[in-house]
């Protein structure tokens, strides 16, 4: 793929890591590419960062025809840039356009446009402890056309945006509060697609929730409202009793890369995993005795938020006296030493740019 590159004649100025908060600035360029029906993908290009032009037709705006990715870079002690298991993500937004009826980008051709990105502003990318760049893909209808006839034109780009550590000191545990009238997902639904319409549907639950107190809702099965299923955009791990559980894919869950690399560290670990199916019931139970000795999200973002709290209509249970525990720890530091290079990789999960 051959990508035309325009420079910004002004380049922003770095912020200082204690500046950069969490997806508020972005970087001088941003990648975009266009398709139709009869050209397929075309005209890729590095351009200056910098707003579009859509007709206020577009299907993305009715229709909800979009799906995004969220994964991220990494400064190595050596200086050298490196990404975290970026396949699985390319891989993962072809799934999604598939389900949302968009047109598949190739998933060597996005990564391909990430990687030459992240490479024009690579001195975006930061270096001070528990920073990264913030690497944002995705993927809309452009069509001007109100009929619901599919998508037959859409654009794929990606921007940057350099974050800062996701908390103030390291690992801060989260009070979490089960959600129990609004669902997520279904089955047969777009559970399991990075779409922004699953966002739509959870900007309500998530805004009351963070009105009371509480940091993301968790999400119960949308049929039965009985299972776990996960955070607001993060998936979750429990241990209980010895036993570490994570609700299974069961087609309404998103498959977060980070919960699939913390299986495989388990498995690394000689911990066994069960995952199934988790009721809200058999979680207080376990919470109400004692037994859940840690419950945590697991997302790109935060990598691992430890739940200090968690409520199930009115009720609210501390856990592991709301403080961070060994295994959310240990899948924290061995997460992030890989992403950041200072830990061997034994799983070539990282990919230098
Ligand atoms: C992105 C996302 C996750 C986490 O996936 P990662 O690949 O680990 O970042 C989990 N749940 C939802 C709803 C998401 O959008």
């Amino acid at each position: 793929m051959y990508i035309s590159i325009t420079k910004t004649t002004h380049p922003g100025t770095l912020l200082p890591s204690d500046q950069l908060g969490f997806g508020i600035h972005y970087t001088d360029h941003m990648f975009i590419m266009d398709y139709s029906d009869e050209k397929g993908w075309y005209d890729p290009r590095i351009v200056p960062f910098q707003n579009i032009s859509l007709s206020p037709a577009a299907c993305v705006f009715h229709y909800g025809a979009e799906v995004f990715e969220g994964l991220k870079a990494y400064r190595r002690p050596d200086g050298e840039v490196q990404l975290f298991r970026p396949w699985d993500n390319m891989e993962r937004m072809k799934n999604s356009a598939i389900r949302l009826g968009l047109p598949v980008v190739p998933p060597e051709d996005a990564l391909e446009a990430v990687k030459a990105l992240v490479k024009v502003d690579e001195r975006w990318v930061p270096s001070d402890p528990g920073t990264s760049l913030y690497i944002r893909p995705f993927l809309y209808g452009t069509d001007a056309k109100l009929g619901l006839h599919g998508v037959h034109t859409a654009q794929f780009i990606i921007i940057l945006s350099p974050v800062g550590s996701y908390f103030d000191n390291g690992m801060e545990p989260v009070k979490i509060i089960v959600e129990t009238e609004d669902v997520r997902a279904i089955r047969g639904g777009t559970g399991e697609a990075k779409c922004g319409g699953n966002y739509g549907a959870s900007n309500r639950a998530g805004e009351r929730a963070f009105a009371n107190g509480y940091s993301q809702v968790l999400w119960l099965d949308g049929v039965e409202h009985k299972y776990v299923e996960e955070g607001g955009g993060m998936n979750v791990v429990f241990k209980i009793n010895g036993r570490i559980i994570t609700p299974m894919l069961t087609g309404s869950i998103l498959p977060g890369v980070t919960r699939r690399s913390c299986l495989q560290l388990f498995e690394d670990w000689g911990m066994p995993v069960e995952e199934r199916l988790i009721s809200v019931d058999e979680l207080f139970e376990a919470a109400a005795n004692g037994t859940l000795e840690e419950a945590m999200c697991v997302g790109t973002a935060a990598v691992i938020c430890p739940i200090g709290e968690l409520t199930y209509e009115g009720k609210a249970y501390t856990i592991n006296n709301f403080q961070t525990g060994p295994l959310a720890q240990k899948l924290y530091d061995t997460l992030t030493g890989i992403q950041w290079g200072t830990q061997p990789d034994p799983h070539g999960w990282t990919c230098k740019v």
